[in-house]
């Protein structure tokens, strides 16, 4: 009997057994054609001839704070979404690791997908494209323990909210306008979720599976926007190209456009200019051509900044810059969410919880799963700063060539040409069902960091973060050492934060950044209010100047972030619909 790649890997790598594992020596296996769905996709964008110069509200940024303020406040007013990424069409996101380089945000770039914020102590993911965030995220819809909000840092009135539990019917709202479902193994197979159960429950730890916005078994389809069933092919976190994943684009974004809103994409705010007579006066450049801009200048009497927790912090510290008086607290409060990234490899079950792309022949029991399915949840009896959740996930498939890569250089130490060999013919094979990653588990883990990093602009006014001191957090070794038990019980090797393997330095990575404009119940403590009404520095309000998204968090929630934030804004916009 031929020995298999992951008991190989599993035992450490020679040149000569590297050898023997050519993909002759493998069983062919029934193979099953993945047929892509096409989808046709309606267009949101205006052309930029449509564009006017004076608007009664102006939203930047289409995240989930921006499409939702957008969706509630655009009947009967003038509204226009300006969004400083392109407008992306299921079956346009990339499935290779070229792709995926050729799609990074960069100042050549400026609409790159993928937007990655390197820093000393902490790197931070972002989306850049209409939909924000919600076109690379994993959907999931996970409600906050309610007492994280009786922390001392957010504002009274929405404190008093969640108390009487008049907060929580925004939660309703958004997962019923993202039609957020739960993995349900009587209807679906994926044998991460259930590897991530079977190690969950061997720890006597509680699970659950997770609402996500995902088209999981068939949905209603509003406002003629056509969405077909998951495929479950993993890739959710390059982009959905069929369509399935409920991103903005398909909910909140459309309703928007149907109460009249218009939607700028390529157009990124510079700074908001305050005039003598209150309005506001947003200063863009318009990416025409993807590489070249020309400057647009267009007026409101309301402004609502939703460029997320990197670009609401950096676009304020522009406009303050350029005069806008703001509360002396902007930068303060940033949280990477207690985020930890672990992955156990080589583990002794099979997971296959590798997404493959469009062009694979597949077989049809190997399919991934959406992003996240089951949570660990070690919150329940503990207190606040102790508890924390452990999602599992899947690699997309355009990352899986340099996560091979690393695994094989870095964790098992060999030399970089063995590996290459390794990659060779692990990656040629059509037969990767027995690889060692195919028997690997990516994880997810969130917690309550101190929330008390910093967001400073650079000299070349990149938003950078400042957190010299993030590493004594004891909520990273703690969520480190419970990956590494869920990890041990599958009998895989223990990676902790993948990240360094494949660039070094030991950085941690979030993907739920969130504060820099936090809220508050005066200047003294937040950049807004409860509502996301901005503070002058003197501690008055600006009237007609708000901020939702991310950035007005004032904690880490020790969950996946987008519930709470959309629930922030249905409320705000509730609220403020009168005054606009
Ligand atoms: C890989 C990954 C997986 C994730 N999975 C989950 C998950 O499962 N569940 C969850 O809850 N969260 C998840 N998140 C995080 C979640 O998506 C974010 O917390 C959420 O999108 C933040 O919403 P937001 O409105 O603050 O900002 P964003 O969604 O980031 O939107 C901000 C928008 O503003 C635009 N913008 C920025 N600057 C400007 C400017 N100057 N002018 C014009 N526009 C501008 C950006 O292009 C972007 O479109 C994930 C994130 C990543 C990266
Ligand atoms: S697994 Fe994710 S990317 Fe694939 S079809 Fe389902 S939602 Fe889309």
């Amino acid at each position: 009997m031929g020995i298999s790649r992951r008991d190989f890997l599993k035992a450490g790598l020679s040149a000569s057994a590297v050898s023997a594992l050519a993909p002759s020596t493998t069983q062919a296996e029934p193979q099953t054609k993945y047929i892509p769905v096409n989808v046709r996709y309606k267009s949101l964008s205006n052309p930029i001839s449509d564009l006017k110069e004076s608007y009664d509200i102006l939203v930047i940024g289409s995240g989930y704070g921006g499409a939702v303020m957008s969706a509630r406040l655009a009947e009967g007013r003038s509204l226009a979404i300006l969004e400083r990424g392109a407008e992306r069409a299921p079956g346009s996101f990339v499935e290779t690791f070229k792709g995926f380089l050729k799609d990074l945000r960069s100042k050549l770039k400026p609409l790159g997908l993928f937007e990655l914020h390197p820093n000393h102590e902490m790197d931070v993911v972002t989306g850049n494209g209409l939909g924000g965030t919600s076109l690379i995220n994993a959907g999931a819809t996970v409600e906050p323990d309610e007492d994280v909000f009786r922390d001392g840092h957010w504002p009274s009135e929405l404190v008093d909210d969640v108390r009487s539990g008049e907060f929580q019917k925004y939660y309703a709202r958004v997962k019923r306008t993202l039609q957020a479902q739960s993995y349900d193994p009587a209807r679906m197979r994926s044998a991460k979720v259930d590897v991530h159960k079977l190690a969950t429950e061997k720890l006597h730890q509680k699970f659950e599976y997770a609402p996500i916005a995902v088209n999981l078994y068939g949905q209603k389809q509003v406002l003629g926007v056509e969405q077909p069933k998951c495929i479950q092919c993993g890739n959710c976190c390059a982009g959905c190209n069929t369509g399935a994943k409920n991103t903005l684009n398909m909910n909140y974004l459309p309703l928007a456009k149907y109460h009249g809103a218009e939607v700028y994409t390529c157009m990124e705010v510079d700074h908001i200019e305050k005039l003598s007579d209150g309005r506001y006066r947003v200063h863009c450049d318009y990416h025409y051509d993807g590489k070249k801009k020309t400057r647009k200048v267009i007026e409101a009497n309301t402004v609502i900044v939703a460029a997320g927790t990197m670009g609401s912090t950096r676009l304020m510290m522009k406009s303050r810059r350029y005069g806008l008086s703001l509360s002396n607290q902007l930068g303060q409060r940033f949280s990477g969410n207690g985020d930890v990234l672990g992955l156990s490899f080589n583990t002794d079950y099979k997971t296959n919880a590798i997404g493959f792309d469009s062009a694979s022949e597949v077989r049809v029991d190997m399919r991934p799963g959406a992003v996240i399915y089951g949570v660990a949840d070690y919150r329940p009896g503990r207190k606040i700063s102790e508890r924390f959740i452990i999602e599992e996930g899947t690699f997309p498939g355009a990352l899986t060539i340099p996560l091979r890569m690393a695994m094989a250089t870095a964790k098992l130490k060999i030399s970089r040409w063995r590996a290459l060999r390794v990659l060779r013919d692990v990656t040629l094979s059509k037969d990767i069902e027995k690889g060692a990653l195919n028997h690997s588990m990516v994880y997810l883990g969130m917690g309550h960091d101190r929330a008390d990093g910093q967001l400073i602009l650079d000299r070349k006014d990149r938003v950078r973060v400042h957190w010299p001191h993030v590493m004594s957090d004891p909520v990273f070794p703690m969520i480190d050492r419970e990956m590494k038990r869920q990890s041990q019980v599958l009998g895989g090797n223990f990676v902790m934060n993948p990240r360094t393997l494949i660039v070094s330095g030991k950085n941690l990575v979030t993907v739920h950044p969130l504060g820099g404009c936090v809220m508050g119940d005066t200047a003294e403590y937040g950049v807004v209010n409860h509502l996301g009404q901005v503070f002058t520095e003197n501690g008055e309000l600006h009237q007609g100047l708000y901020i939702m998204d991310g950035s007005v968090v004032p904690t880490a929630l020790g969950v996946n972030p987008l519930l709470t934030i959309a629930s922030l804004a249905e409320r705000a916009a509730e609220r403020i619909r009168h005054l606009c």
